[in-house]
C-alpha cells in the first residue's frame, strides 16, 4: 500500500480482537498447513502448538495465537495465562489446566510432556498455552523434544515475555543510548543442586538485568549484584503482574528496593529490573492509561 493511501472503509467497527482474529479463522488451514509442514518429524493426525500468550493483556497476544486458541479443540494451560486469554477459546474447548507455580508444580514436567503426547496423537489441535514467550523461562524445549521423539508435528509460536510487557506498560526501556547497551534476562528460581547465577556477568555497568522469579530472594539478589560490583544506589524496579489491570510497580536502589518490596507486599508474578534505565520509569509512563481508546472515542 503507498504511504498516502487509507484503509478502505467497510470493515467492522469496533475491531476487536474477537472480531479480527474470526475475520482471520477463514485462514486458519492454511495456516496450519504452513506449521505442518515446516516441522521435520514424522507428521502425525494431529498437531501441537506451542503458544505463548503473552504476560496478561490479551491484546498483546499475536494474531496466530489468538487464531488458534480459537480453534484449539484442547488446550494445555499454565497458571500464568490470563482469563482474557482464555475467554478467546472456543465454546465447548477442553481446558486442562497443568499451571506451575515456584515450589509447587501441579503437575511434574515430565507427565506435562507425555500429556502433550497423548494429545497430539488423539488427532486433535492441541495449544499448549505458555505465559509470556514459550521459549524464555518456559521449557518449551523440553517439551518440543518430548513431541520430537513421539513423531508428532508441532509449532512455536511466540509471545511477548514479561520483560518486553513489562518494560514498555512500566515506562522503563530496557535498552537506552545514554543508560544501557545490553540487557540481559536471568532465572531468580534455582533447580535443587544446580550452580548460582553468574553474578558478575549480570552486575556488569551500561547494562539492564531482568530477573524472573526473583521476589522470594529478592534481597540476597540485590545483595549478591552489589558484592558482584554493581554500585548500591543503581536504581531498581518491581513490576508485579505487568500488563493486568492490577499491575503495580515499586522503584529504589539495590540497597532500598527489598524493604520497598516488602512494606508494599509485591508477590509473584513480579520481574526484577535492575539498571539505570530504572530512572525513567516516572518520566516514561504511559498517559493516559489508554490513549488510543481515548482518540477513539471522538
Ligand atoms: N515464559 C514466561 C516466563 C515464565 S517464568 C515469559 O516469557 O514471560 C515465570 C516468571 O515470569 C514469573 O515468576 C515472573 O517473574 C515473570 N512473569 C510472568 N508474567 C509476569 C507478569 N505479568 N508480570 C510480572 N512478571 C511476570
Amino acid at each position: 500500500m503507498p504511504p498516502s493511501a487509507s484503509i478502505p472503509s467497510g470493515m467492522p467497527a469496533p475491531v476487536t480482537l474477537r472480531s479480527l482474529f474470526e475475520l482471520l479463522g477463514g485462514r486458519m488451514d492454511e495456516g496450519l498447513q504452513a506449521g505442518r509442514s515446516a516441522v521435520r518429524a514424522k507428521p502425525s493426525a494431529g498437531h501441537v502448538a506451542l503458544v505463548g500468550a503473552g504476560p496478561g493483556d490479551p491484546e498483546l497476544l499475536t494474531l496466530r495465537a489468538a487464531r488458534l486458541i480459537g480453534q484449539a479443540r484442547v488446550l494445555v494451560v499454565d497458571h500464568l495465562v490470563s482469563d482474557g486469554v482464555l475467554e478467546l477459546a472456543r465454546p465447548g474447548a477442553e481446558l486442562i489446566y497443568v499451571g506451575k507455580e515456584s515450589g509447587h508444580h501441579t503437575l511434574p514436567q515430565e507427565e506435562i510432556n507425555a500429556l502433550l503426547v497423548r494429545l497430539g496423537r488423539e488427532g486433535r489441535l492441541v495449544v499448549r498455552l505458555k505465559g509470556g514467550d514459550p521459549y524464555i523461562f518456559g521449557r518449551g524445549g523440553e517439551e518440543v523434544e518430548a513431541l520430537i521423539e513421539a513423531g508428532i508435528s508441532f509449532e512455536v509460536v511466540p509471545g511477548i515475555t514479561a520483560a518486553c510487557g513489562a518494560s514498555a506498560y512500566a515506562g522503563i526501556p530496557l535498552t537506552h543510548r545514554d543508560h544501557a547497551r545490553s540487557v540481559v534476562f536471568a532465572t531468580g528460581h534455582r533447580r535443587a543442586g544446580q550452580d548460582a547465577l553468574d553474578w558478575s556477568v549480570l552486575a556488569r555497568p551500561q547494562q539492564t538485568a531482568v530477573i524472573y522469579m526473583g521476589v522470594g530472594q529478592l534481597a540476597a539478589h540485590c545483595a549478591s549484584l552489589i558484592d558482584h560490583g554493581r554500585g548500591a544506589a543503581t536504581p531498581a524496579a518491581l513490576v508485579e503482574n505487568a500488563t493486568s489491570p492490577r499491575q503495580r510497580v515499586v522503584t529504589g536502589t539495590l540497597e532500598t528496593l527489598p524493604a520497598i518490596a516488602a512494606q508494599a507486599g509485591i508477590r509473584p508474578p513480579a520481574l526484577l529490573i535492575v539498571g539505570e534505565v530504572v530512572s525513567l520509569a516516572g518520566r516514561l509512563q504511559p498517559f493516559p492509561a489508554q490513549p488510543a481508546e481515548a482518540v477513539l472515542a471522538d
